[in-house]
């Protein structure tokens, strides 16, 4: 069970009248997620993680982890320290190195903290006796910091030095195969963004520093988005304006309806040919027996990043919104205040709640504010702001002799004033609809269960 009491939270309180020293732009997610304690920033660009936005991020790891092995994906760790020797190798040390970590061991052997592990991965299959084309395609990921020293950090979690990625690799024994795994990595990312249910797009991108033939981004609109995206409203084709240069009418449908918007790149995928398996002799034999270059494809998720933009697209200036699958918990039951009238009867049934509610969601995904010494007002304003999906206020109407009633508040701003039975209906109904997501079901909110049939609306 998690208590509100006991859960490390702290707390922005800024005194009014302060001079607060902004050393650094925020959005207004990153702002509230400050304020509220679940992210403190730490130094120069990097952030400490509270437990509650933790739940969160692990959320997102089970998530994309299970998206990734059902695109035929297994979880390895390779070492943050990358030997630059590699990068040399594959040219890319050549290019602007200015946003790179480096250190040295004290042997002198100088090391990359790698921004990403394309020489790291293929030096180890290069490392590998034969891979036979039997073992191919073979489709590796892993989760883990990756690290930029960006010169402007921004947004909190959205533009950090240290962030968390999930980058996956994929060896196949030809251009052709290659394209087969593109294809279904893509349409597992598809899956994914759709049951984060944030709307996004998806865009032919340049390939830049990379290298390859084909890449395509996954982008959350927004006005702090860093990209350009050029959007038709006829067809909902997108690009990146460095690739729809210039178009007066969209490549798909020949619409000049193009949008310019924002977009925050949340994930992207490459076709990357044998760029990186050529240099460093990362080869498989084929059916002659002839060793033959790996065919490579990578593909990121900004993990953190995912978060803060979807918490920017979905949140107002007050209150954050979370993906449902995302939220830390799916529900917040607020217990009687101490000393009040109501206490002793309302009591009894917040006991009861706790453990129906918690039976029907799973205890791990009930938050009881047990915060008694503060006021339910006190406590609702709190969980309105940190947007949990249900939260059930057991207050004096609960104690009534005749028709005891709870007062539900969802995060998309609706109050019912339920009975027992009908606030466990609707929370059987949320856990219901993250269990549908969770399987890749999307189908619509049907008007009908839009109208509940439960309670009233105040
Ligand atoms: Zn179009």
């Amino acid at each position: 069970m998690n208590k509100a009491s006991r859960i490390f939270c702290p707390s922005l309180i800024t005194p009014k009248n302060a001079v607060v020293k902004q050393t650094e732009q925020l959005s207004r997610s990153q702002k509230l997620l400050t304020e509220l304690g679940l992210v403190k920033s730490g130094s120069n660009g990097t952030y400490q993680i509270m437990p509650m936005a933790q739940r969160s991020v692990d959320k997102c790891i089970d998530l994309v982890q299970s998206n990734m092995q059902q695109a035929g994906g297994q979880k390895i760790t390779l070492p943050i320290l990358t030997p630059t020797g590699l990068w040399k190798k594959t040219g890319r040390l050549e290019g602007d190195i200015s946003e790179f970590y480096m250190v040295r061991d004290r042997s002198g052997k100088q090391f990359l903290m790698s921004p990403t592990h394309e020489e790291a991965v293929t030096a180890m299959l290069a490392t590998t006796s034969p891979i036979s084309y039997r073992q191919l395609p073979l489709r590796l990921f892993q989760i883990g910091p990756k690290f930029r020293d960006e010169l402007k950090t921004r947004f909190g979690l959205m533009r950090a030095k240290e962030f968390l990625m999930k980058d996956m690799y994929s060896f196949d024994v030809s251009e052709e195969t290659a394209k087969e795994t593109y294809s279904v990595v893509n349409s597992a990312y598809d899956r994914l963004f759709k049951q984060l249910e944030v709307p996004f797009v998806k865009v032919n991108a340049a390939t830049g520093m990379m290298g390859g033939s084909v890449s395509h981004e996954y982008h959350y609109v927004s006005p702090v988005g860093e990209d350009n995206l050029l959007q038709c409203s006829s067809c909902g084709f997108a690009g990146n304006s460095e690739v729809v240069k210039a178009s007066a009418s969209c490549p798909s449908c020949n619409s000049s309806d193009l949008n310019e918007v924002r977009g925050v790149e949340v994930a992207h995928t490459f076709l990357l040919g044998d760029k990186y398996s050529k240099p460093l002799g990362a080869t498989f034999l084929n059916t002659s027996g002839k060793p033959q270059s790996l065919v490579m494809g990578c593909y990121g998720i900004g993990i953190t990043r995912v978060i803060a933009a979807a918490l920017e697209v979905l949140s107002s200036d007050h209150e954050l919104h979370w993906p449902k699958l995302l939220a830390p918990y799916d529900v917040c039951l607020i217990g009687p205040k101490q000393g009040s009238k109501e206490q002793p009867q309302a009591e009894v049934i917040e006991n009861e709640l706790l453990l129906n509610v918690g039976e029907i969601c799973g205890h791990q995904e009930l938050l009881h504010d047990d915060r008694k010494e503060l006021t339910i007002g006190k406590r609702l304003l709190e969980a309105k702001r940190l947007g949990h999906p249900l939260t059930i206020v057991v207050g004096a109407k609960s104690a009534r002799q005749d028709s005891p009633k709870l007062e539900v508040h969802t995060s998309k701003g609706e109050t019912y004033e339920l009975d027992f039975s009908e606030t466990l209906k609707l929370v059987a109904e949320h856990s219901q609809n993250k269990k549908s997501l969770e399987r890749g079901c999307f189908q619509r909110e049907t008007e009908e269960s839009k109208s509940r049939s439960v309670g009233h609306q105040l």
